[in-house]
């Protein structure tokens, strides 16, 4: 279906023909008052209406199973805030941050970890002082080696306040690598021009671009395209992708999306075990069936291919590679989980 504009409410996504009429008199319609809608016309135009298991109507498009809240779930399901030493910089580990210059998004996915955060309603974008803070934050500690852009989707900022951002992080010494983590070559292929790609460069400094994509149909040819004026330019380009049920809990989508970034020149990075995030547990497998599906890539696909499957510690405990002994099911269903300090966590069984 083409549309020319974003889609962000349900009585618009029934207009289009994605939703049926009765979707603005059901849950859906309280989704949408609880949470934000958006699909960029290169989104809607990958869903199929008539599939009930369309992969990319799932990700965008409300679900009244969002309304469903489980006691495992919360708002802030990585632990943001016990790590945000001022507005808009998380420091969970030494030698990074994140750096959430804004939390809005070209589209909003119906799992989002930070969906109490994103969206019209939620943090907003950080005022010139708080970025001025953030910034004179960065610039006060030597170990901070790497600023990791995110948010939100940073590459919804014009090219003019994205190269002001690299030019401020230039002028720090000991930051050597800016990463961008966004949606944008995937939802929004067009905004990626050379004005945007030259401001994401900055002297000195290593520019990477973390693609979220999760499914490989959102490769379409304008989003390579994008990809290609990236890569050409000398930014390279890692992938995130969060497994998901109905979308790509299956060895075989999987294995045909990691194939699809390395023939695109980006290095499968990280495979994220879904988040505890409110009303997302019909996206949520188990850590056992999610550890059965990653093995089945291993010799299917070349290591090129291989991401790491990964757990971000619920409560800001920082992130663990599940296919490892520091992931352990225990005889009650949970999983003790060690973190890098070495702590120990217990991370709950799948309900349904
Ligand atoms: S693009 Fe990222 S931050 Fe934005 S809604 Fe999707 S998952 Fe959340």
């Amino acid at each position: 279906m083409t549309t020319a504009r974003t889609l962000r409410s349900v009585a618009e996504l029934v207009e289009a023909g994605l939703m049926p009429p009765e979707a603005q008199h059901a849950g859906a319609a309280k989704v949408g008052e609880r949470y934000a809608i958006a699909l960029t016309p290169a989104v809607a135009a990958l869903i199929e209406p008539d599939d009930p298991h369309d992969p990319i109507a799932r990700q965008f498009l409300p679900d009244p199973a969002e309304l469903l809240v489980r006691a495992e779930e919360r708002a802030d399901p990585i632990g943001d805030l016990a790590h945000s030493p001022v507005a808009g910089i998380v420091h969970r580990y030494p030698d990074r941050v994140l750096l959430k210059a804004v939390h809005v998004c070209p589209v909003y996915c119906r799992f989002c970890f930070r969906r109490e955060m994103v969206g019209p309603s939620g943090l907003g974008t950080l005022a010139p002082d708080e970025l001025d803070a953030a910034i004179a934050y960065v610039a006060a500690r030597p170990e901070i080696w790497e600023v990791i852009l995110t948010g939100g989707d940073p590459l919804v900022l014009s090219a003019r306040r994205l190269r002001d951002l690299m030019e401020r992080l230039a002028e720090i010494d000991h930051v050597k690598v800016v990463r961008f983590h966004t949606r944008v070559p995937v939802v929004e292929p067009d905004r990626i021009d050379a004005e945007l790609v030259d401001a994401l460069k900055a002297s000195g400094k290593t520019t990477y671009v973390a693609l979220h994509a999760n499914h490989p149909r959102e490769l379409t040819a304008q989003a390579r395209a994008a990809c290609a004026r990236l890569v050409d330019a000398g930014i390279a380009m890692i992938s995130q992708t969060v497994l998901l049920k109905g979308v790509n809990d299956d060895a075989g989508v999987l294995a045909e999306l990691m194939r699809a970034f390395v023939e695109n020149r980006i290095r499968p990075y990280y495979l994220h075990h879904p988040d505890l995030a409110p009303g997302t547990g019909h996206f949520r497998l188990g850590l056992a069936e999610g550890r059965a599906l990653v093995e089945q890539l291993r010799g299917r696909i070349s290591g090129l291919c291989q991401p790491t499957y990964i757990l971000d510690i619920p409560g800001g405990h920082g992130k663990v590679p599940v296919l490892s002994d520091a992931v352990r099911e225990s005889d009650d269903g949970c999983f003790r989980i060690r973190d890098f300090r070495g702590g120990e966590h217990s991370y709950p069984p799948r309900h349904d």
